[in-house]
């Protein structure tokens, strides 16, 4: 029945963000139009991140749908990974749009034109309330998921506020030039973001052994088990930032009778449980036998 009632509250979360994401790609269009007809940068620039923002959202609704399917013989891992391609998507996504909206803004600031500044105002006004609906809509929500989602959009509407303080501020004093720098610092301010997480994935993608697991610690701790003389071919690597898998060759001090490979087995599995590790492959091997990867590793001895 608890299982039931899990699935209850994640589906309802994959339909909040579902709504979330419809909205936001509407509100997206609107501030693309409103952006040109306004003649303000910094819209823009709120547009281009807004589109990354739905990219996401349509992305996760869609791995909430397919988070599900079960491994098949082609992806024996199953859909883990997907989350991957799609940070990588969005990356690209974000830096084309920001280069884009950079290249307009940046002349600006030597050639500054004034916003409609009334204008400005309505669609800041527009933002925050979109943004403030969708925050309410995942409010209570109960995946790790849907409570980032809920954050982000929070510093969504921060983002707005800023907005409507220039706008405000450009009815007053003829400062065009505020326009083009709000937009610039928030598009250096994404594109800081966009490519410190890029640098993550790729980091991910060339399976480098995750920040939170130390090789060295973990090595010294399974040598430490009772009938291990050696261990290599120790390798981490993680399926998307937050599952980590852990492979190595565990040779034996002796041969094992079933209950000393059953022991050693748990206080392997032990030791994998004091760090955050989700998968473990472990081959056994003799002292007086030869690994079978020896030529592939020899430089690593
Ligand atoms: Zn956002
Ligand atoms: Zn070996």
């Amino acid at each position: 029945m608890s299982h039931d009632h899990h699935h209850h509250h994640h589906h309802d979360d994959v339909a909040n963000i579902k709504v979330a994401f419809f909205l936001n790609l509407a509100f997206t269009l609107i501030e693309i139009v409103g952006g040109v007809l306004t003649n303000s940068v910094a819209i823009l620039s709120d547009a281009v991140h807004d589109l990354g923002d739905s990219l996401s959202l349509g992305l996760s609704w869609w791995f909430g749908n397919k988070a599900k399917a079960q491994p098949t013989p082609r992806f024996s891992y199953g859909p883990k990974r997907l989350s991957l391609l799609a940070a990588l998507i969005n990356a690209l996504v974000l830096i084309t749009g920001s280069v884009l909206v950079l290249s307009e803004a940046i002349p600006r600031l030597w050639a500054p034109q004034m916003p409609h500044a009334q204008g400005m105002i309505w669609l800041a006004i527009l933002g925050i309330a979109a943004n403030g609906a969708a925050v309410f809509r995942l409010k209570g929500a109960k995946t790790q998921n849907a409570k980032v989602v809920s954050l982000h959009l929070l510093e969504d509407v921060l983002g707005w506020v800023m907005v409507l303080a220039v706008a405000i501020a450009l009815l007053f004093v003829d400062w065009p030039i505020l326009d083009p720098l709000l937009s610039v610092c928030y598009m250096l301010f994404i594109l800081y973001n966009v490519i410190k997480n890029l640098w993550n994935t790729l980091l991910i993608f060339l399976q480098a052994t995750p920040d939170d697991l130390d090789l060295k610690v973990i090595e010294e701790e399974l040598r430490q088990v009772n009938g291990v003389a050696d261990i290599h071919q120790l390798h981490a690597w993680s399926f998307d930032g937050e599952s980590h898998v852990l492979t190595a060759h565990v040779v034996a001090d002796r041969q094992l009778s079933p209950d000393n490979y059953a022991a050693l087995k748990v206080a392997l599995a032990e030791i994998c449980q004091r760090h955050p590790i989700s998968h473990t492959t472990f081959e056994i091997e003799y002292v007086d036998e030869s690994c079978r990867m020896a030529h592939r590793h020899e430089h690593s001895h």
